[in-house]
Formats: C-alpha cells, structure tokens, sequence
C-alpha cells in the first residue's frame, strides 16, 4: 500500500472536473493511497479506473470523517473542488473541512487551477 495518503472530493458542480482532473494525472495518482467521499469515489473508480477508499457522501458526514484524517496526520493533500455556486446542505462540514486543512497546514486545492499546481509541480 503507497505510504502517503490523497484526498479527494468534489461538489457535484464540479464532478466533472475531479474526473478529468483524475484521468490527466492518473499515473501519479496512482501511486498514492486515495480516500474520497463516497460518490466522488465511486465516479474516480468507474471512470478512472482508481482504487480508492470511500467514506460517506459529503451531506452525509464524509468531509468530517476527512477532515478528522486531516487532524490526525494521516492526509498529505486534499483535493477539494468546492462549487461556490451553489448552496450546500453541509456547509458547515466543508467549512470545517477548510479550517481543518489550514490548522494542520495540509495543501489543500479547492479549485482544478490550484490542483494542478499542486500536482504538477510534485509538491505532493
Ligand atoms: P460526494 O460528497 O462525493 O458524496 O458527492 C461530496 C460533497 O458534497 O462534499
């Protein structure tokens, strides 16, 4: 199993850009141990063809289980493409997801510009 350890999530505004986000820099990606919110997960399977460990759905608690990952060390990035058009249900879990990162100083890319900085210039 790879030592480091990526989140992934995507609001669904911005799913289809996780997914091709996904399929640009699968190799990379592949070297890591991946966690995702359950249907952010399940499309980076289907249609990337990534292994990855879900958690719940975003509504339904799966930035929290994240984040407390964050907390605990275990999270070397997040990739978090947040809809900001869009009204969402749990936001005080993304929000606490966002402060989480910030607390612990985990890079954290919250749009698909940043995360391909991110990705491409190896910072992960
Ligand atoms: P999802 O959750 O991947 O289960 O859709 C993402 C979110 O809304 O935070």
């Amino acid at each position: 199993m790879p030592d480091k350890t990526l989140a992934l999530i995507a609001h669904d505004g911005k799913k289809a850009d996780m997914v091709a986000f996904a399929l640009s820099h699968r190799d990379r990606l592949l070297h890591y141990h991946l966690v995702a919110t359950a249907t952010t997960g399940k499309l980076l399977e289907d249609k990337c063809g990534l292994k990855v460990d879900k958690m719940l759905s975003g509504p339904m608690g799966g930035d929290a289980q994240i984040a407390a990952m964050v907390a605990e060390g275990k999270v070397e990035a997040v990739f978090f493409f947040v809809d900001p058009l869009a009204k969402q249900a749990h936001d005080p879990d993304i929000q606490g997801l966002l402060r989480i990162c910030n607390v612990h100083n985990v890079a954290l890319a919250t749009n698909a510009a940043t995360a391909l900085h991110l990705i491409s210039d190896k910072a992960v």
